[in-house]
């Protein structure tokens, strides 16, 4: 399955922690060469391009882009096909999270989510198509969630981000069906990283459930496994996608939520 990803160029957004780096490691293993999006420590992230690029022998660059920006998302995919010549995988991935009531909900909050969790995607996809479709050949995949395709209290404009971006997954999929791109939404339920770990006290502070209940009472609760969704399940279900046994999956909501959306 693998084989068939030697020598492609991957850019996946908010790849310096939790699903985004996984998902890079993991094309990475699969002879990839990724550019690397998103925020942190300027030394971890020169040690993650380089572990990337020695251990698989890959080319591996980074671009800070601040994905509210549309301009800076436009720079990061022109720096991608100047590095590497092409983006064939196009892996929108970063985002975040904010909990509140809709009554206080501050309003550059939303703006703000709006702007990263969804408008990014418009941009990079708007930006890779053509290269894609020149080639006749891309993989868009959105980590949406299970917060796409169900709604939670407090977490108003996520669960609307989400929404949308499932939709925006449709619509391209539906515009690049006959041109050998396929673009799908992937839909997860809770998996432990910095989104979850950062919403715990304000989930505590609003459902009044003890801080070292949240994890169990508020978010497991929802999983009817009672288990976290792992890492790697996630990138592995990328690197499935991107395969040619992927080919034909497109326009798909694809549940992987320890069976939440089944209920
Ligand atoms: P994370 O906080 O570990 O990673 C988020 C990444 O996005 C980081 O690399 C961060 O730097 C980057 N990022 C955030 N804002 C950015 C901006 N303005 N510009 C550029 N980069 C930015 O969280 P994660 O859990 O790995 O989340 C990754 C994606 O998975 C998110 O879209 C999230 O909504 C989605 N998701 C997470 C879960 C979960 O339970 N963790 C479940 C479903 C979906």
């Amino acid at each position: 399955m693998g084989n068939t990803l030697v020598g492609k160029n991957a850019l996946v957004t908010g790849s310096t922690s939790g699903l985004g780096k996984a998902i890079a490691q993991k094309l990475a293993s699969a002879g990839c060469h990724v550019m690397l999006n998103g925020f942190g420590d300027p030394v971890e992230i020169e040690a993650l391009r380089h572990e990337l690029h020695s251990s698989h022998k890959i080319k591996v660059d980074y671009h800070g882009a601040d994905l509210s920006k549309p301009a800076e998302i436009r720079a990061l995919v022109a720096r991608s096909i100047e590095q590497f010549g092409s983006v064939d995988i196009l892996v929108n991935n970063a985002g975040f999270q904010f909990v509140s009531p809709i009554e206080e909900f501050p309003e550059e909050k939303w703006d703000a989510m709006l702007a990263v969790n969804l408008s990014a995607a418009f941009h990079t996809t708007k930006a890779t198509l053509p290269g894609m479709r020149e080639r006749k050949w891309g993989r868009i995949i959105n980590i949406a969630s299970a917060h796409g395709l169900v709604g939670s209290p407090f977490k108003s404009a996520y669960v609307a981000t989400k929404h949308g971006l499932v939709g925006l997954t449709k619509v391209t999929a539906l515009e690049t069906a006959r041109d050998g791109i396929t673009c799908n939404a992937l839909c997860p339920g809770f998996v432990q990283t910095a989104v979850v770990d950062k919403q715990i006290d304000e989930q505590s502070r609003i459902t009044g459930v003890p801080r070292e209940k949240v994890l169990e009472e508020v978010l497991l609760s929802k999983h009817p496994t009672r288990e976290f969704v792992q890492i790697d399940q996630v990138a592995a279900y990328v690197l499935f996608l991107c395969s040619d046994a992927g080919a034909s999956t497109t326009g798909a909501m694809l549940s992987i939520d320890g069976g939440w959306t089944a209920i």
